[in-house]
């Protein structure tokens, strides 16, 4: 189990707290104004938390990729005037994440303030893990809270370097994903099913080994299905498939756990009017190409899930962008929320696709973070929370 200090655990009143935050939002591509708030909603109990306990809230985030510069379109202010709206109380953006000026207006700060610095990934540093830079970052502040659950997979010096240096501890984020996400990986209810999906096995392989050897099924969709169908020495047609990857699917294959698909949503090419038909697993026809999950599979998929008590899920299970090959994702997506069983959602495609057809808020958990749920479900440790760990053990 992870041994880290909470928020409850700090005494913030009258302090500086250093929160390091996911606001890094997807931005629209035409006007560059925000496109979805959700991750600053996600982090507004910490930080209402730390507020109201009259500590001085210090904000800090990535946003988009500014490899090391300036760069004005990515600058913070739109995401401080957001969560300014979202806490009902101004949050002030700083010109910058370090240096002289930064620390005059945290000295000017009133206990229960919040304010928000600029893009911590206009310095190089900030990726480098740079230990000057970290120090610079611990010394705008009394504690340290990260809540950047997104981010917890990269060993940056906001998520990492820094909690060296001060008395850290999870916010609530952090501490619900590796509650819910934690529990299922140690100690699942069961039976415990696994779902994955998405483009490549090569992107999952580490989280198929490690899920395969915690679940009772492990039910495969998406384009990476066709590889194990390849494997299993049928024909696919046009689908999907990493042929570099056939041998390590005919080896994992033999854990007989896997279960794949037994029909697909075959297209005569790849688009969203393309003609479509039903086909049998063994039926796929040349020049055509698997889309989706077929309607048999659904229920074969459905009736293995029926009496789960927890269910990890990662990958969608066609390309559900296309409303034509998008039944097998929602129709899953639904019948998880009807489950009595704990439902988990984690991989930024597949939690897109459960919040676009209406049923992120109706499964057990969704997870915030993209790369870092599915490191989290390789077994490996994330060096945010092994940060945390060992702020623990020298600060207590
Ligand atoms: P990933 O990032 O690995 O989770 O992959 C997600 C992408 O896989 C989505 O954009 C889906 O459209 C795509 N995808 C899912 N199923 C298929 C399929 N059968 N053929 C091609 N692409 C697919």
């Amino acid at each position: 189990m992870h041994k880290f200090l909470t928020l409850n655990d700090l005494d913030a009143k009258g302090k500086r707290v250093l929160v390091r935050v996911d606001f890094n939002v997807p931005l629209d591509k035409k006007t560059n104004e925000i496109a979805d708030d959700k991750r600053i909603r996600e982090s507004l109990p910490t930080i209402k938390f730390l507020a109201e306990r009259n500590a001085k809230v210090i904000l800090c985030s990535h946003l988009g990729r500014p490899d090391g510069k300036v760069v004005d379109s990515l600058r913070m202010d739109k995401v401080a005037l957001r969560l300014g709206q979202l806490l009902g109380r101004k949050a002030k953006k700083l010109n910058d994440c370090v240096g002289d000026e930064v620390k005059r207006e945290i000295a000017g700060m009133n206990n229960g303030d919040v304010a928000l610095l600029e893009n911590l990934r206009f310095h190089p540093e900030e990726e480098a893990n740079d230990e000057n830079f970290s120090e610079q970052l611990a010394e705008l502040a009394d504690l340290y809270v990260n809540d950047a659950f997104g981010t917890c997979h990269r060993a940056h010096a906001s998520t990492y370097g820094v909690a060296k240096h001060l008395r850290s501890a999870a916010g609530f984020l952090v501490e619900k994903e590796l509650r819910v996400m934690g529990k299922a990986m140690e100690n699942p209810d069961k039976p415990f099913i696994g779902i994955l999906g998405g483009a490549k096995i090569s992107d999952k392989i580490k989280v198929i080994e490690n899920l395969l050897k915690k679940v009772d099924k492990l039910l495969i969709g998406g384009a990476m299905a066709f590889t194990f169908i390849k494997a299993e020495g049928k024909n696919v047609g046009a689908s999907k498939v990493e042929d570099g990857q056939v041998d390590l699917a005919k080896k994992l294959l033999y854990n007989k756990k896997i279960v794949l698909p037994v029909d697909v949503v075959a297209a005569n090419h790849f688009d969203a009017n393309a003609d479509s038909k039903i086909v049998d697993i063994n039926d796929i026809p040349n020049g055509w190409l698997g889309l989706d999950i077929g309607p048999k599979t659904i229920e074969n998929y459905k009736e293995i899930l029926k009496n789960a008590k927890t269910v990890v899920w990662s990958g969608p299970l066609g390309v559900f962008e296309f409303e034509k090959f998008a039944n097998g994702t929602k129709e899953i997506a639904r019948f998880l929320t009807t489950l009595k069983a704990t439902t988990i959602v984690g991989g930024g495609d597949t939690a897109a696709a459960a919040e676009k057809f209406g049923y992120a808020g109706k499964l057990t958990h969704v997870s915030t973070g993209g790369g870092a749920s599915l490191e989290f479900f390789e077994g490996k440790k994330l060096p945010g929370i092994e940060a945390l760990e060992e702020s623990y053990k020298k600060f207590k």
